[in-house]
């Protein structure tokens, strides 16, 4: 014998079923959440040219859409608000609106399908005048302490609609906290998980959801509270505050070029569900380079969120929900 007892490993993962066994966890529906689009004009359903696959879904056509999907398993949802018709203004009037999209999707989904979980994403930009993610000072720059108010009574209505879940993705420092207290004054912290886009970095890849969700920022961009894309200590810090502040779940967004931080995220939030958020322009770049033949579509989408549950993930956001309903059996 030359070889060392040591050097052999294979024999441990020569089957598929002993390959799946060397996975510290394994993906399921019940760890997908399916970010979807929900515009005011109740019948439309408008095709997404930039994000492959996905809508713009109006009230009305929401059984038709959703239905398949909870057949085969859908566990989540995460609602986005497309307002194309409202008059949007300084502090974001429209978000909360009882007729708003958000609001009357959360009302539809919890009639047609009680048991789904409903997540809803809570900023302002689809609903303020200048796209921006808070309200501002006269000269362009956040202005804090009304942004975080205004946020949270956002948050807090979403909540009184029947929200399981509302999860700020706006980055005003401090909204974590406002939330928290917003939700135990109206009774509802008990029953309304707080999910905190705690790293959020100001990253390229959100062009195809700006497409989406038509929330680009009028003037500026998002720099001053979105992270700096090489801010692992800032990252840190944020994951350390919103811990803190009362968040529930800790996410960390986009996922593929931030594998480090979601595993800082694991390490300093332990005992917390962790999440992360494969966004718009991470999916459409795993697509297009499926559709120019670079790899499988199918075994390309399994390995880029098998690196999210290696880097400590429990739940994700992602657009390939659909497809992962398909291919998982549990
Ligand atoms: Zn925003």
């Amino acid at each position: 014998m030359t070889m060392e007892i040591s050097s052999i490993l294979q024999g441990g993962y020569n089957h598929p079923t002993s390959r799946s066994w060397q996975s510290q966890r394994q993906l399921t529906k019940s760890m997908l959440m399916y970010p979807i689009f929900i515009t005011d004009e109740p019948d439309a359903r408008v095709e997404i040219a930039s994000l492959p696959g996905q809508c713009r879904w109006g009230v009305n056509r929401l059984k038709e859409f959703l239905g398949p999907l909870v057949q085969k398993g859908l566990k989540s949802v995460i609602l986005f608000g497309v307002p194309v018709h409202c008059d949007k203004d300084e502090r974001g009037t429209p978000a909360d609106d009882p007729e708003g999209p958000v609001i009357q999707a959360i009302l539809k989904i919890r009639a047609l399908y009680p048991e789904l979980y409903i997540a809803t994403d809570v900023c302002l930009c689809e609903y303020t005048s200048h796209g921006h993610c808070g309200v501002l000072h006269e000269d362009g720059t956040i202005n804090q302490a009304p942004s975080v108010e205004r946020i949270a009574e956002v948050a807090v209505n979403y909540a009184k609609a029947g929200a399981h879940c509302v999860a700020p993705s706006d980055m005003m420092d401090g909204r974590i906290r406002a939330i928290k207290l917003g939700l135990m004054e109206a009774g509802l912290a008990n029953k309304c998980m707080l999910m905190a886009y705690s790293a959020k970095f100001a990253s390229s890849l959100y062009g195809p959801f700006r497409d989406a969700a038509g929330s680009a920022p009028s003037f500026g961009n998002r720099k001053c509270y979105q992270l700096p894309p090489g801010g692992k200590g800032l990252a840190r810090r944020a994951i350390i505050r919103d811990v803190n502040e009362g968040a529930d779940v800790i996410m960390v967004k986009p996922a593929m070029p931030y594998l480090d931080v979601i595993q800082d995220a694991a390490e300093l939030a332990p005992n917390h569900p962790l999440a992360c958020y494969q966004v718009s322009g991470e999916f459409a770049m795993v697509v297009a380079g499926a559709e120019k033949g670079v790899y499988d579509l199918k075994t390309m989408a399994f390995e880029s969120v098998e690196g999210m549950l290696r880097a400590g993930c429990t739940l994700i956001l992602t657009y390939f929900t659909p497809q992962f309903l398909d291919w998982l059996e549990v």
